[in-house]
């Protein structure tokens, strides 16, 4: 135990290191709390290309470009029995890392950037990165949305001469597998199944009914043990006022293979509300509330995305994993433009709200709107909503506030179109009515 550290990041995997690493390189004292728990049978995992930004502005596209090249081929078997390759791949075939590696620098990094390995004794924030367990504050961490209850059923195929280049992701009645393989001729398999399901079927019962209907490798491969973990998307808060990071903050689909790259997304944000707080201890409700709604809009927008996959798969309408799936999935809202108003004004229900933006190493305050518990918005298509809502006043048509736009100065590089764009958006997401 040593005492006088600003921060105490408990959870050394890819958000916690990430986000201990920042706070150092930004002057602050910083002790990681890692343990290494029980591995799982899944010693690699996929990055899609999407991941590529956050790779880079960590410094690390290099290393998960080069050490471990990813998979040459994506195949998807969805909707039909078809094998389809998924578009682009060739291209970018996204990244592959052996957890325990990457994870190994990530620490090293941070202990080079000036992090210290220990317990600190009162660190004045607290910030839990323990990854999808439960934090070590359980009692006081809440979850507060989920998808359906889901467990992955995964284990090691040994000896594999078959599908030794291709990534696959496959529906089947009973979920979908995802099969990876590795360069000693091993390949790791999972079954997303419902956890209900399988509760009441038995893991044997649910992952051979899968291997069954399956097209792709899962049919002619199987590991010789399954290992069942909770896989289910959801979300959770602390109710004492730790920052929560990563997987600790949400854990979303695994088939999106988009969890470490969340954790990197989560664990730079989460700097920028740590030194924050320590910077503006005045402001400690308000920037924690900012926290807790940039993390749930991460986590639903990832809900959103993994839903809508599920959607794709109609075949199986009334197997248990898909029929909660299609369920839990709301009307996508209209993308076909509005027909507005003559005349537009401010909603009824339109309250001023504080917005946090990232500025130089903290998060700053600046004036702005919500409707309902929208996340409180400033700027819309990059215009000032503020300016936006002194031209419409009591109310006023899109083409007065396009043309009065023109004199203001801080709307003058806002082109007509953007203009008229940020007002439709701000109707459509309830910010303004008709006048
Ligand atoms: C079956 C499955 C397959 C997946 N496949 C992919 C994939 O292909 N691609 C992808 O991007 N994501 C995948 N994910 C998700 C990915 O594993 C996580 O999103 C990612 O690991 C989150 O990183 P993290 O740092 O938040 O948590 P973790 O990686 O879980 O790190 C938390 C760390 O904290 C340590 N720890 C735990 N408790 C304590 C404690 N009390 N004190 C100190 N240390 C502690 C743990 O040992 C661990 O090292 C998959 C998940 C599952 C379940």
């Amino acid at each position: 135990m040593s005492g006088n550290y600003h921060v105490q990041v408990i959870g050394g995997g890819p958000a916690g290191a990430c986000c201990a690493l920042r706070l150092a390189e930004w002057g602050r004292r910083v002790a990681l709390e890692h343990h290494t728990r029980a591995a799982t049978p899944l010693s690699q995992e996929t990055l899609v290309d999407s991941a590529r930004p956050l790779l880079e502005s960590w410094g690390l596209l290099d290393l998960a470009a080069t050490r471990w090249p990813g998979t040459p081929r994506h195949a998807v078997i969805w909707g039909d029995d078809e094998v389809r390759w998924r578009a682009g791949i060739d291209t970018s075939p996204g990244y592959k890392v052996v957890r325990s590696e990457f994870d190994s620098v990530l620490r090293a990094r941070a202990v080079e950037g000036g992090v210290d390995m220990v317990t600190a004794t009162s660190p004045e924030i607290t910030a839990v990165a323990t990854g999808k367990t439960a934090p070590p504050s359980a009692g006081t961490s809440v979850t507060t949305r989920s998808l359906p209850k889901t467990v992955a059923l995964c284990g090691v195929v040994e000896g594999v001469d078959t599908w030794t280049d291709t990534t696959v992701i496959e529906a089947v009645p009973e979920g979908g597998w995802w099969w990876l393989p590795l360069e000693d001729g091993s390949a790791s398999l999972a079954l997303l199944a419902d956890a209900t399901d399988t509760r009441v079927r038995g893991i044997e019962g649910v992952v051979e009914a899968a291997r069954e209907s399956a097209h792709g490798p899962a049919r002619t491969h199987a590991p010789p043990t399954w290992f069942g973990m909770n896989a289910t998307p959801r979300l959770r808060t602390s109710r004492r006022g730790e920052v929560l990071i990563g997987d600790a903050a949400s854990t979303i689909d695994p088939l999106s293979s988009q969890g470490v790259e969340k954790g990197l997304a989560s664990a730079e944000e989460a700097a920028y509300v740590v030194n924050t707080l320590l910077t503006r201890p005045q402001d400690r409700e308000a920037v924690l509330a900012h926290h807790r709604a940039w993390e749930r809009d991460l986590y639903e927008a990832h809900a959103r995305r993994a839903l809508a996959f599920y959607a794709r798969e109609q075949r199986f309408p009334d197997a248990a994993f898909w029929k909660t799936r299609h369920a839990a999935l709301d009307p996508e809202p209209s993308t076909e433009d509005d027909e507005l108003p003559a005349r537009l004004a401010p909603a009824p229900d339109l309250v001023p709200r504080t917005v946090w933006r990232r500025g130089n190493r903290v998060l700053l305050p600046e004036a702005g709107w919500t409707v309902g518990d929208a996340a409180p918005l400033s700027r819309v298509a990059d215009v000032p909503i503020a300016s936006l809502l002194e031209l419409l006043g009591d109310g006023a048509s899109i083409d007065d506030v396009v043309a009065a736009a023109a004199a203001r100065p801080e709307l003058y590089l806002s082109t007509p179109k953007r203009v008229e764009g940020a007002l439709r958006q701000l109707y459509r997401r309830g910010f303004l009515a008709g006048a």
